[in-house]
């Protein structure tokens, strides 16, 4: 199977997330009031983002072409300076990381209410829910604002100790927690999920779940249990869901998915059985299909079988599969 050569959207995060220099609390403080710094607001999970408009948009349909649909016009994040939340009572600001030599900050505003209307931004921005909004997004964009999503609804989420249930506080810049009461460090948590293009000579094997839109398959997928390999996982999943047996298993690439913090791990598994017995609590059906029937499902051609949109992982992997040589893997 050949490699992706595609960009997957969420990642290439083109921000450095300073490992080093975020341990250093002087260093954080200096960049949290220097002039230059940029902060992105979040509410309720919802990045803010600016519409852009005539030429802006159109330059950066130019750069981006793969990742912007031009029907929907551009969005892009709308940063602002720290003296924007001069009114409101924010959490801690979470160091994202530098960019043009610049510290990069999400803060989350989920307290306030109307915010569009609070800050005064409504005729310029709004906070847009990432998932409808990634392919207007430039790539870099919706990479930084993946991040931003899945660590603000981290913080908001662990204000206490798993560990004794006392208070915690943020600490490198909001990269981990630590209890007050008893010095547990808690992590930023990341859900590994298995998904699979399930093949066998020019048979590929996808599902579709419950109340999903009409047509429309897509890989199999599910979470990675404790103690599992990715491995192991791709076989179990295909099987309970699918009651498919699978044999090797190929890794190929992944993405982060911050609804609300996975890693979908994309795979290629063997098929060494055909019988379909689907689980139906997880499926709704489960079929074999040609090369030539994803082709033209991917082109949007075939108005009884949809493919997953450019933005999943699994766009992706059926697309690898498809354009590669009938017989190979
Ligand atoms: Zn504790």
């Amino acid at each position: 199977m050949r490699a992706m050569d595609t960009p997957i959207p969420f990642c290439g995060n083109p921000l450095d997330r300073e490992g080093l220099r975020r341990r250093d609390r002087a260093w954080l403080d200096a960049q949290l009031v220097d002039p230059a710094t940029r902060f992105l607001p979040v509410w309720q999970t919802k990045p803010l983002l600016k519409r852009l408009q005539g030429r802006e948009a159109a330059a950066q349909r130019g750069e981006a072409e793969r990742s912007v649909d031009p029907r929907e016009g551009g969005r892009a994040l709308a940063w602002a300076k720290r003296e924007f939340f001069a009114d409101v009572e924010v959490p801690e600001a979470v160091f994202l990381g530098s960019g043009d030599g610049v510290a990069h900050f999400a803060v989350d505003v989920s307290a306030v209410e109307k915010p569009e209307v609070a800050f005064g931004i409504a005729d310029v921005a709004s906070f847009d829910d990432l998932r409808a909004a990634v392919a207007m997004l430039p790539a870099a964009d919706a990479a930084i604002a993946a991040q931003a999503r899945t660590m603000v609804d981290w913080h908001a989420r662990h204000g206490h100790c798993a560990a004794c249930g006392g208070h915690t506080r943020s600490v490198l810049g909001g990269a981990n927690r630590v209890c007050f009461d008893c010095q547990a460090e808690h992590f930023p948590r990341t859900d590994p999920v298995a998904i699979a293009v399930v093949v066998r000579g020019d048979q590929c094997l996808l599902g579709r779940g419950p109340g999903w839109p009409a047509h429309m398959f897509s890989a199999l997928a599910g979470f990675v249990e404790a103690g599992e390999s990715l491995e192991d996982a791709v076989r179990r999943e295909v099987m309970e869901e699918a009651g498919v047996r699978v044999g090797r298993v190929r890794y190929l690439a992944s993405q982060p998915w911050p609804f609300p913090s996975s890693l979908m791990l994309g795979c290629v598994a063997q098929a060494e059985s055909e019988q379909i017995a689907i689980d139906p609590a997880e499926l709704e059906e489960a079929r074999w299909f040609s090369r030539d029937a994803l082709r033209a499902a991917l082109a949007g051609s075939r108005k009884d079988l949809g493919a997953p949109p450019p933005f999943a992982i699994a766009h992706h992997l059926i697309r690898a599969w498809v354009e590669t040589d009938a017989g190979g893997e």
